[in-house]
């Protein structure tokens, strides 16, 4: 591990006033501490925020606000988080027990990928050393993605919580030296394109405050479904986040964002399209969930994840429905 100094903040003012390029935020640290031990991230300074008083998980006329702070296992018991199923399923489908424990709102949205060259760094990887190649596009690809995607990098983001929040419209509130703002959550992440290493549009040093979930009159009828190798511990291959409107037997609206799939955390209009003034019939899911992959570009270990996707998608919106 390279050195590092270290500084826990006694504010937000006293954390963004510290922090700057070469910095890091240390909230429950489950992915920035494995990843200095691997020496993927070096930063020169390590600021601890585990003190400020951004844990609150709150509710009023507009939305659900969850602390950057509050543990993902906290929120995902909080009898507020009840009124949306898909935030608590999304969490409780996340890691481990022992990591949810530990693991923040805001560090979940933050963490970095799963893609096993970016973790090693005895391989290139354009993400984690600019210019330097992406093996993955030849490589072992079976975990990577089919949306999104770019020549210099096809990793998948792993945050399933950000699938759930970005289906929802779900907004973050940022504090930098600069003052604060608030940006649609799905608006904070970045394609990779030719610059895979700017995978978030924070300014240097910003830091989240919390995340608003707007209500949405339909939000109990939502769920989410991850699909894996393994029931526990593990990244999804692919996953769905929907709700549903419905009206007598009529899908009045609809939300459907995807993950496992894409190098963002990626909704799907057209597929909430293809929903609205439709019955809810298996015919109807099945159709609007074919529209999920197009433009899609799978490699070639991840070819199925074409057809997995639009799967998870249906067997999701049938949960809603039975
Ligand atoms: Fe690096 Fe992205 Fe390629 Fe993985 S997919 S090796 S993270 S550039």
């Amino acid at each position: 591990m390279h050195a590092y100094d270290f500084a826990a903040a006694g504010s937000v003012t006293d954390a963004v006033g510290r922090a700057g390029a070469d910095s890091a935020y240390l909230a429950g640290g489950t992915t920035l501490v494995d990843l200095m031990k691997l020496d993927v991230m070096t930063p020169a300074h390590v600021i601890d925020v585990n003190h400020l008083p951004l844990t609150a998980v709150t509710a009023d006329k507009q939305g659900l606000h969850i602390g950057a702070l509050a543990r993902m296992s906290e929120v995902a018991a909080n009898p507020l988080t009840k009124a949306y199923p898909v935030i608590a399923q999304a969490l409780l489908a996340s890691a481990s027990p022992q990591i949810r424990n530990m693991a923040s709102i805001g560090g979940n949205l933050l963490q970095r990928t799963r893609c096993d060259y970016f973790r090693d760094v005895h391989t290139p990887c354009n993400k984690r050393e600019p210019g330097s190649g992406c093996p993955a596009q030849t490589g072992d690809n079976r975990g990577h993605a089919i949306l999104g995607t770019s020549t210099s990098c096809v990793a998948t983001h792993a945050s399933d919580l950000a699938v759930a929040l970005v289906a929802l419209g779900a907004s973050v509130q940022l504090q930098s030296a600069a003052g604060t703002r608030t940006v649609q959550l799905a608006d904070l992440y970045a394609l990779p394109g030719s610059t895979p290493q700017v995978e978030n549009r924070l300014l240097p040093g910003e830091l989240i405050l919390g995340v608003t979930v707007p209500p949405l009159s339909y939000a109990k009828r939502s769920a989410y479904v991850k699909v894996r190798d393994r029931q526990s511990y593990e990244f999804a291959l692919s996953s769905a986040a929907v709700a549903l409107d419905l009206r007598g037997s009529t899908i009045h609206d609809a939300r459907v964002a995807v993950g496992g799939v894409g190098t963002v955390p990626w909704r799907l209009p057209k597929v909430e399209a293809a929903l609205r003034g439709r019955r809810p019939l298996a015919a109807t899911f099945t159709a609007a969930a074919a529209k999920a992959t197009a433009g899609a570009r799978p490699l070639a270990h991840n070819g199925f994840k074409v057809t997995l996707v639009q799967r998870t998608i249906v067997r999701a919106l049938t949960g809603l429905v039975k």
